[in-house]
């Protein structure tokens, strides 16, 4: 049996709460910490497989670009080769907020844009 203790930032929302994890054959068996069931999530997940939502801009075919992000968190480890897919993309104007951008960029999760362009 391997244990260790785990001691994260939580990134969930501002406050940024210091929790500690005990984590028991890779599984977050206590948290301690955290201020809200959100936090608990977060670092049972951080633990055992990481995720981030990506945020970022895309080219459009004006020359102009615009904010987006993806609409879920994707896996730490794919990060990198879904930001290669996004770099290649370059959407057409007009773009509102919410649009759609690109379907199932990696991991399941959708792009989408966070800001209008005309
Ligand atoms: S534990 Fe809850 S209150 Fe604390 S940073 Fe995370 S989401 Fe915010």
């Amino acid at each position: 049996m391997s244990e260790n203790i785990k001691n994260l930032t939580c990134i969930e929302c501002p406050m940024g709460c210091s929790i500690t994890v005990r984590v028991e054959n890779g599984v977050a068996i206590e948290v301690s910490g955290n201020n809200c069931v959100r936090g608990k999530l977060y670092a049972e997940n951080e633990v055992v497989c990481p995720k981030r939502v990506i945020t970022t801009t895309v080219r459009l075919t004006n020359g102009d670009v615009v904010s987006v992000k993806t609409n879920m968190p994707v896996e730490k480890s794919k990060v990198f080769e879904i930001m290669q897919k996004i770099n290649k993309v370059v959407a057409s104007a007009p773009v509102r907020i919410g649009d759609v951008l690109v379907e199932d960029i990696g991991c399941g999760a959708s792009l989408v844009a966070t800001d209008d362009r005309d």
